[in-house]
């Protein structure tokens, strides 16, 4: 079915098996040699757990807390070996990872998730950031360098897209006759990208995944987690603030301590709109919900420090997510409250679409550069059992940032951007359908409604003044 990448030793555990979890388990069979009794999946649902049963999986059904988890994990995971696949939601990544570091298991997650209550339990906006999740990993690493490896955010976004930044650039540099030899250091790649002249990056998606029935009313839909989707969505939108910038949003707040590569704004990330390019659709609206690698790659290709460096990019994501959450969004923020029915689209019901999910290098001689998967779900339904398109974007990589991590036991706590791309995308790069690259001459002055005056700067096309929808 697929080469065998490595072999585990010791237990595998993974906690969460939900539409992530469950899309993950048949790469680990097809890519790893381990011991399949020694596999274990940790989840408090009932939703798997027939699944589970019939497949002679072993499954601990307990939710994990923060009384309780270093005595749960401490009986399953082997110490010195295995591995341990964080796909949780309600578990904090940063005492899991720190736990399996102290005990030498490899570790992966495809998000700074906090316990459960972190979203919704203060009115602290700048608390409740991604940039205060990212900082706290950040410290962590700082305060206990190198040891085991810990792969931190490798999901599809967080996670591939900073792989794709850096083929983009590659790809740029070749294209505009630059020296396109591939930098060995972050500050290689941070030169790199300031002499491309990049001055920002949307993380561009579009998924147009859709089944046949329409959404019925007080029924919140999406294509992964839907509980993951609202939580984020709810958590101010944020970006990394980059030094081309020379208006500031009124609402926008920078931080005082850490790397100090992001500004967050006091508006949920799910009502704010952004004009954006994909290549399906040409201009679309996307949300700039937050995302833990507007902070990381802001951050990864900066060259100075602190609040005014020399040079940053920025960065964020512009989201339209297939239609039937788009609705559900709208009709969760009208009405005040949550959807008590969640649903994630199963693969077998899609009837169509795909998810087009790139980064956008924008503001350099070329204009812009969209560099991504074109996945469908027709494609993925071919490629791998238990996921849609979606899924699979996000399964791929924590596939390949496994197979680095047992390559690189010893490489500490790392995000995605500190990765070897390459080696990344060589293993993912099977599951992805047609990873492309598309210029445009679009930018975002460019198809607006001419019919109201707007507060936009005509003289910088580029400036997030214009790409922030009003
Ligand atoms: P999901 O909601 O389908 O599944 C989450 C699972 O976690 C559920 O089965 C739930 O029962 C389990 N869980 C809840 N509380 C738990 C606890 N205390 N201990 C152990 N398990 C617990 O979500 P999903 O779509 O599978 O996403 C999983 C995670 O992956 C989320 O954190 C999500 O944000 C993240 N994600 C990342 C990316 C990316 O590209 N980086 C993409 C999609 C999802």
């Amino acid at each position: 079915d697929g080469p065998v990448h490595a072999k585990i030793d010791g237990a595998v555990v993974m906690i969460g098996f939900g539409s992530i979890g469950r899309g993950t388990l048949p790469l680990i069979e097809r890519h790893f040699d381990y011991d399949r009794e020694k596999f274990l999946v940790i989840d408090p649902a009932d939703k798997g757990c027939e699944e589970l049963r019939a497949r002679g999986i072993p499954h601990l059904q307990v939710a994990l807390t923060p009384e309780n988890y270093r005595e749960v994990l401490g009986k399953v995971l082997t110490p010195g070996a295995g591995f341990c696949v964080n796909l949780s939601i309600d578990t904090s990544s940063l005492d899991l990872m720190r736990y399996c570091r102290e005990i030498g298991v490899p570790y992966i997650d495809t998000v700074v998730e906090p316990w459960a209550g972190f979203y919704f339990d203060t009115d602290d906006n700048a608390a409740r950031t991604n940039y205060a999740l990212r900082q706290a990993v950040r410290d962590e690493k700082a305060a206990n360098p190198g040891g085991t490896t810990a792969v931190s955010c490798c999901g599809a976004n967080p996670g591939m897209v900073s792989w794709f930044v850096k083929a983009a650039l590659l790809r740029l540099a070749e294209d505009t006759g630059a020296d396109a030899a591939t930098p060995t250091t972050r500050d290689g790649w941070a030169a790199l990208m300031q002499s491309l002249g990049v001055k920002g990056i949307h993380i561009a998606e579009r998924d147009t995944q859709a089944r046949r029935t329409p959404r019925p009313r007080n029924v919140f839909v999406n294509t992964w987690s839907v509980e993951g989707f609202i939580a984020e969505g709810f958590q101010p939108a944020e970006l990394g603030w980059g030094t081309h910038e020379t208006w500031f949003p009124e609402n926008g707040h920078r931080h005082e301590t850490g790397c100090q590569s992001g500004i967050w704004l006091e508006r949920p990330g799910a009502i704010t709109r952004v004009h954006s390019w994909c290549p399906t659709p040409g201009p679309q609206f996307g949300f700039l919900v937050t995302h833990n690698e507007a902070i990381s790659i802001a951050d990864y290709y900066t060259a100075g420090t602190g609040a005014a460096p020399e040079y940053r990019p920025t960065c964020h994501y512009a989201y339209h997510p297939c239609d039937d959450a788009v609705l559900s969004l709208h009709e969760m923020f009208g009405s005040g409250r949550q959807q008590e029915v969640h649903h994630i689209l199963g693969e077998d019901e899609i009837v169509e679409g795909i998810d087009e999910l790139g980064v956008l290098l924008f503001g350099h001689e070329k204009n812009a550069l969209w560099y991504g998967s074109r996945l469908s779900n027709e494609e993925a339904l071919q490629l791998a059992p238990d996921q849609n398109a979606t899924g699979l974007q996000v399964t791929s990589a924590v596939l390949a940032g496994m197979v680095w991590a047992l390559e690189n036991p010893g490489a500490g706590i790392v995000e995605t951007d500190e990765l070897d791309h390459a080696r990344c995308l060589e293993i993912q790069a099977p599951y992805l359908g047609p990873v492309e690259a598309h210029y445009t001459d679009w930018t975002p002055l460019q198809d607006r409604w001419q019919h109201f005056p707007e507060d936009i700067d005509e003289s910088d096309p580029w400036q997030f003044r214009n790409v922030l929808a009003t």
